[in-house]
């Protein structure tokens, strides 16, 4: 209901100067030629030539204002998700350097990362020992 706020005013902007133009001009040539009311039928027709536009550039200017700062806010939004994904992708580079230090091998059997020193694995309890001696 709320996306895109500034697309929606401009719409209801041209929307309601169309409806306030027409709506003035009729019932000025109405009051004129039903009611004999020139002068009330004159003002109404100037008002929907002079006042609706003014309406129109008022609430199609806001509508433009809200778009832009609604982009601006999407594009922060993009910006700070970018500068995310790239910490992310840097934390894992960290990560492996530090894992290296302390993790050596993998379990055989299930996958699990064993440090140098564990003689079973803590998953599923292979026996470490056995591939050490093979590497070593
Ligand atoms: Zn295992």
């Amino acid at each position: 209901m709320f996306d895109n706020v500034g697309r929606k005013l401009q719409t209801i902007a041209v929307i309601t100067f169309v409806i306030d133009l027409l709506g003035l001009v009729i019932l000025g040539m109405i009051a004129i030629a039903e009611y004999d009311e020139v002068f009330g039928g004159v003002i109404a027709i100037l008002a929907g030539v002079f006042v609706s536009p003014v309406i129109l550039y008022l609430i199609y200017g806001f509508g433009l204002l809200v778009e832009n700062a609604e982009e601006e806010t999407k594009e922060r939004k993009k910006r700070r998700a970018n500068q995310e994904t790239k910490m992310d992708l840097l934390k894992p580079a960290n990560n492996k350097i530090d894992d290296n230090e302390h993790f050596d091998t993998f379990c055989i059997k299930c996958g699990n990362r064993l440090k140098n020193t564990d003689k079973f694995c803590v998953k599923c309890g292979w026996k470490v020992e056995c591939l050490n001696k093979q590497t070593n």
